[in-house]
């Protein structure tokens, strides 16, 4: 039997951070489902493959081989990809490539398999709705777009990436409704879920707040 906490929510309302931090206190393993659909992405840049070219798509699914450390690094077909897959050019394929059906049913598998029988602190878009309907917890983080827009131009300064907060709010605003708007799995909370607006509260307080969550479970 595994125990699976399900978080979802928007880009930049800090499921990242928080997953981490709570799966490290709570003993669970932390997966990132992001990192899946950003491995195609770079899979399909690698191979110089575009977005109409289903059958070429179809083909690398067929072969990719995606792996997540404990330690949080990512490898793709056994190369280690965890900083590659967060550069501009991954970012700005990803979100049209999720909204491919082929690519979504192959990740539905890799994600499920992944978490086969272990305790683990999931992060998506629809990991409550779709890829574990029936999870022990359930979580929405929210934020708003430009708290999130915020929060994304500070961690983009940390890692000395130089960008403008209008350039990024316009790309979170972007992507936002790329996400929620898409026909399949879209971004969405489950009926379910409890909402966790983050807006005003620090790292710590989030954490806490769901650490009592799912304690209380
Ligand atoms: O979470 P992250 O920003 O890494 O996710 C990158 C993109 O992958 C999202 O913008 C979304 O389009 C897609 N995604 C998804 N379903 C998930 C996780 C991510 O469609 N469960």
């Amino acid at each position: 039997m595994s125990f699976v906490v399900a978080i979802d929510g928007p880009a930049g309302a800090g499921k990242g951070t928080i997953t981490k931090m709570v799966g490290e206190k709570l003993g669970l393993v932390n997966i990132d489902t992001g990192a899946t659909f950003r491995c195609v992405a770079l899979n399909m840049l690698q191979e110089n493959i575009h977005m109409d070219e289903e059958e070429k798509i179809k083909k690398i699914l067929e072969k990719i081989d995606i792996q997540m450390e404990h330690d949080g690094k990512v490898y793709l077909n056994g190369e280690e990809v965890t900083k590659r897959i967060r550069e501009n050019d991954v970012n700005d394929l990803v979100s049209p490539v999720s909204v491919l059906p082929i690519v979504r049913n192959k990740l539905l598998e890799v994600q499920r398999k992944i978490a086969e029988g272990k305790n683990v602190i999931m992060e998506g878009r629809d990991i409550g709705t779709v890829v574990f309907p029936d999870a022990d917890v359930k979580i929405y983080l929210d934020a708003t777009p430009e708290e999130r827009a915020k929060r994304r131009v500070l961690q983009n300064k940390e890692k000395g990436i130089e960008c403008s907060y209008e350039e990024v709010l316009q790309g979170i605003k972007d992507r936002d409704k790329r996400d929620s708007t898409r026909e399949i799995a879209p971004l969405k909370r489950a009926k379910d879920a409890i909402y966790v607006d983050t807006t005003n509260l620090s790292i710590k307080q989030v954490v806490e707040k769901i650490i009592e969550i799912i304690e209380n479970k």
